[in-house]
Parts: structure tokens; sequence; C-alpha cells
């Protein structure tokens, strides 16, 4: 029998956790014959409500999931994970400045990174969602000192999974068909969706599409489709980012196909010239339960340009918290 994969998910009664805990359970994110065992994190007011969820997962019967733990604990929340998924986080409420959102979660998730570090299993591999993803991302990792800041990771696949619907629109293709998208920077309005290394069936895409399409039309459709949903929905996106909380996860762990790249923001390390002490999107390569940036990409001047002003949105966040980094 394969040793369970422990899979720690906080906010898990929320919209996204709601969405995703059943995938992970069911085989999605590590394959049909992988057992797993979820530690559902909440906080003390949704107790109740992840109940709920621990009952609905009993009530599926999933043959891959060997044990389900509710808490509101932390120590016993991500005791031995080898995945946390930090989803819960403050929203924005009405009247809130932008600055007192990331100091808010900034608390959340030094304790979090804090309680990681103490709690799960040294090999762990950690993803953020709750926003500001990258900067929760950059606290968390700095709050864990007993391990490697590249264990930590923010999600900007569901913009890659966005920009690759959009391209395969456009084109009257497949997803399938497209290879190496790429979402830089933040996970904000200043993110840099970017084709113009995309394959389309083997043809760039820039063949296929003009550029003042990507420029005018591409571009800020993915910058705002989080808000394009909210308005057609009445609610934000949960099923699309559970999914790719799943494509994400699976990737990291099990690799991305030969030829392909995808889109996840990790620590800086100075490549494509963006600086150390930030989280940023860039295009990895994946190969068990390792990531590489893809190097040697094209970088021309309005590229550059793009990824200047995410770097620097990114900067200002980190300015904001920095009493809270180690
Ligand atoms: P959701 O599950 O809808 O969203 C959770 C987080 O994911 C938010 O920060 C949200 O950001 C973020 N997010 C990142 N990417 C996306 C995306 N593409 N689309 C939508 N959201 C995205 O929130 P709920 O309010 O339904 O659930 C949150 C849960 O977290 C609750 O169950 C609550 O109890 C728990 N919680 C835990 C806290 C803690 O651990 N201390 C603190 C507060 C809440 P955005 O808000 O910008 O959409």
């Amino acid at each position: 029998m394969k040793t369970p994969i422990k899979v720690t998910i906080t906010g898990a009664a929320g919209h996204i956790g709601y969405a995703l805990a059943f995938r992970v359970a069911s085989g999605e994110m590590f394959g049909p014959k992988q057992p797993v065992i979820l530690r559902l994190l909440e906080i003390p007011q949704a107790l109740s409500s992840v109940h709920g969820v621990g009952m609905e997962l009993e009530d599926c019967a999933l043959p891959l999931l060997y044990d389900t733990v509710l808490t509101d604990d932390p120590a016993i929340g991500f005791r031995e994970a080898d995945y946390a998924i930090l989803i819960g986080a403050k929203p924005r409420s009405k009247g809130m400045e932008r600055k007192d959102l990331i100091t808010e979660n900034a608390k959340i998730f030094s304790a979090q990174g804090r309680a990681i570090n103490d709690h799960a299993s040294g090999d762990v591999r950690v993803l953020v969602v709750g926003n500001p993803a990258n900067t929760n991302a950059l606290i968390a990792a700095s709050n864990a000192p007993d391990l490697n800041p590249r264990q930590f990771t923010a999600m900007t696949r569901l913009d890659h999974n966005r920009a690759l619907g959009q391209l395969a629109n456009k084109t009257n293709n497949l997803v399938a068909d497209i290879k190496r998208m790429t979402i830089w920077g933040n996970h904000s309005m200043t993110q840099f969706p970017d084709a113009s290394n995309c394959l389309v069936n083997g043809t760039p895409a820039y063949d296929l599409v003009s550029r003042d399409w990507a420029i005018d039309h591409f571009i800020p459709r993915i910058q705002r489709r989080g808000a394009e949903i909210i308005e057609a929905r009445g609610l934000s996106s949960a099923a699309s980012a559970a999914d790719a909380v799943v494509d994400h996860v699976r990737n990291w762990a099990l690799g991305t196909p030969e030829g392909d790249w995808v889109s996840m923001s990790v620590p800086t390390d100075g490549s494509y010239g963006i600086e150390e002490g930030i989280v940023f999107s860039f295009p990895v390569t994946c190969k068990a339960g390792n990531y590489e940036i893809v190097q040697g990409l094209e970088i021309d001047d309005f590229s550059r340009s793009r990824l200047r002003a995410s770097e620097k949105e990114l900067r200002e966040e980190r300015a904001i918290i920095e009493d809270l980094l180690h």
C-alpha cells in the first residue's frame, strides 16, 4: 500500500476550499492510486461549517480518502503535512484600504508560516491562494526559518489557465494544442499574461493572432477576468480556482509535460533581472517535486516594462509588511 499523502487545506469551509477538498480526496491531485489524508483547518467561527464538509466527504465513500481531520488548531492542522494549501484569508471589507488588507493578512500568514515550520513535514510544499497571494507566500516563507523558501509558492495558475482558454477560443483550437503560456509577476492587475512564446499546434501564436489583439484584448481580459466573473455570477470564482490548485500541485508533485511549462509564483533568484526578495510568477518546469525557472526567453522592451511594473508593485507590498519579515 502507498503511504497516504497528507494535505492541509486552510479556509476549507470557504468557497474555494469546498470546491477543492472533494477533488483532492477523489484522486485528481495525485492520481487514482495515491491515498490521501485531508486536514481541514478553519477558524473557530467556521468549525461547524467545516464539520459539514467532513460529513459530506464521508458520504462520498471515496476509496482514496484514508482519514479526514477537522480542526481550528494550526498545530493539528499542519501536523506532518506534505502539502499545505493556504486559502483562508481575510476578505477586503467595505472601505478597507489595500494597505490594511495586506497588513491584516500578513498577521495570518506569518503565524501560519511559523506553524508550518514547527509542525509540517520538513519536505512540505506550500501553495498560497489567499490574497494578496504573492506577498502572503513571502511572509509565510520568511517565518519558516527551518524550511527552504523554495518550498513556498503562490498561485498564478488560474491566470495561466484563463490565458490558455482565451487563446484557444481566439485561434479556434483546443487548450491541449497550446504550449508555453506564461504569466509573469503578481497575481493582481499588474500581472503580465504573455503569449509571445506560445506555440499553437507547433505554430508561433503571433503568426495566428496580432500583437495588437494581445495588447488591446488578451492582456486586459485576463487581468480583469476575476471581476468579469464576479459581475456575471455575483460571486468570485471558486470552481476554477480550485481546479487551478489541483493543476499547480499536480504539476509540482508529478512534473510538467515535455516541451511545455506552467506559471508559478516562486521566490525570486535574479532570473530575468527580477532581484531577490519577492515572490514573482515565472514560467517553470517541474520534475518530481522540484521546479526550475525556464531561462533564456527573450524579453523585449514592452515585456520588460510590464515585468518592471509588477515587480514595483510587489516591492511596494513588501515594504508594507517589512517588519514581519525575518
Ligand atoms: P474564497 O474561498 O472564495 O477565497 C479565499 C481566498 O482566496 C481569498 O483571499 C481570495 O481572494 C483568494 N483567491 C485567490 N485567487 C482567487 C481567485 N482567482 N478567485 C477567487 N478567490 C481567489 O473565500 P471564502 O470567504 O468563501 O472562504 C474563506 C475561508 O477562510 C472561510 O471559510 C473563513 O472561515 C476562512 N478564513 C480563515 C482565516 C484564517 O485562517 N485565519 C481568516 C479569514 C477567513 P479575494 O478575497 O481577493 O477574492
